[in-house]
């Protein structure tokens, strides 16, 4: 294109709210084949909310969730936010909360005061979190967490995870002493417009991919409500831009669309890489486009936008 061309397009985009880091992204979009979408927060709306607490052994309800939140509250994962607002209720009102008020309650829970003193606590990416809480190991993440420190997981539990993870939400297991105790379920809504874009894409003739870092019951799940054939789950956050390289090798162009810490190096290894506004800073700055508006029809915009640029030069 030339300066002339950028330099409208760029202009057009902006005042949709698309931000466009130069001339060589804006014409690499038109030749997008594949678009890689992360799952959490970016096809769904990243407002986790707990919904299912299930004990399994005779542990009190809300020792439990004392002791998960515990284990949590040094977390930055959204999932971890979403426990432990949960907890805090259970541990105020005697209750669990219900839908309404796990929406109403979106600002930061107390955490002072109700919950354990935690050691030698770790956060590890793509699995969870672990530390000591009154002498014993807590483990707060996904199977792989699990099973790799050799918690085993009965079959009757297994079963009943699976089942949640299948109506799309995320299983959270949680081990104390190196036994299963009990199960969370996580639910996070898909975004409004997703459905009808990834529609709109197929129609495009652009192929959508999900990409997540979630277990493979719950990423299947969310595929088929949104309408996405080709899913890639339990990817370790540093595989997700190892996916993208997988769809590059034929010279197809693959655009990545992400708003997390850990899609950033798969946003830079993209051709075209498209951070949601309201993602993370290091997403943005991976990124060469910013939806600022935060909706996934601004991905179907932005193809537009660079088609009919350069079309009209051509
Ligand atoms: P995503 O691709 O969905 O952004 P992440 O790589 O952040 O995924 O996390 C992948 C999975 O690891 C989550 O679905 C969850 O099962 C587990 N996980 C990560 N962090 C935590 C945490 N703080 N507490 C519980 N589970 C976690
Ligand atoms: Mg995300």
């Amino acid at each position: 294109a030339t300066p002339t061309a950028v330099m409208v397009a760029t202009g057009v985009g902006a005042n949709l709210g698309i931000l466009i880091k130069g001339g060589d992204a804006l014409e690499r979009a038109q030749k997008v084949k594949y678009v890689v979408f992360d799952k959490t927060g970016t096809l769904t709306q990243g407002k986790a909310a707990v919904t299912t607490a299930k004990v399994f052994s005779g542990m009190d309800l809300g020792d439990f969730l004392t002791l998960v939140a515990s284990a949590e509250a040094s977390s930055e994962h959204p999932l971890a936010k979403a426990i432990v607002d949960y907890a805090h209720h259970y541990h105020f009102f005697g209750k669990l909360p219900t839908a309404e008020d796990t929406r109403n309650q979106r600002k930061e829970a107390n955490v002072s005061g109700w919950l354990h003193d935690v050691f030698e606590f770790s956060a590890l990416p793509g699995k969870g979190v672990r530390c000591l809480i009154h002498g014993k190991w807590v483990m707060v993440g996904n199977r792989r967490l699990l099973t790799e420190s050799g918690v085993t997981i009965p079959t009757e539990d297994e079963n009943f995870v699976a089942e949640l993870e299948n109506r799309a939400k995320t299983g959270i297991l949680v081990a104390y002493d190196d036994t299963l105790v009990g199960v969370l379920g996580v639910a996070d809504p898909l975004k409004r417009e997703a459905i009808v874009v990834i529609d709109g894409l197929k129609k495009m003739g652009i192929q959508p991919v999900i990409v997540t870092g979630d277990n493979w019951r719950t990423a299947q799940a969310v595929a088929k409500e949104v309408g996405i054939q080709d899913v890639r789950a339990e990817v370790m956050p540093a595989g997700k831009a190892d996916v993208i390289r997988s769809f590059q090798k034929d010279g197809s162009v693959v655009a990545m669309v992400g708003d997390g810490i850990n899609d950033s190096p798969a946003l830079a290894a993209a051709d075209v890489g498209m951070a949601i506004g309201a993602g993370t800073d290091i997403a943005i700055e991976a990124a060469d486009y910013v939806l600022m508006r935060n909706s996934l029809e601004d991905v179907i915009a932005a193809v537009d936008l660079s088609r009919k640029t350069l079309a009209r030069i051509r």
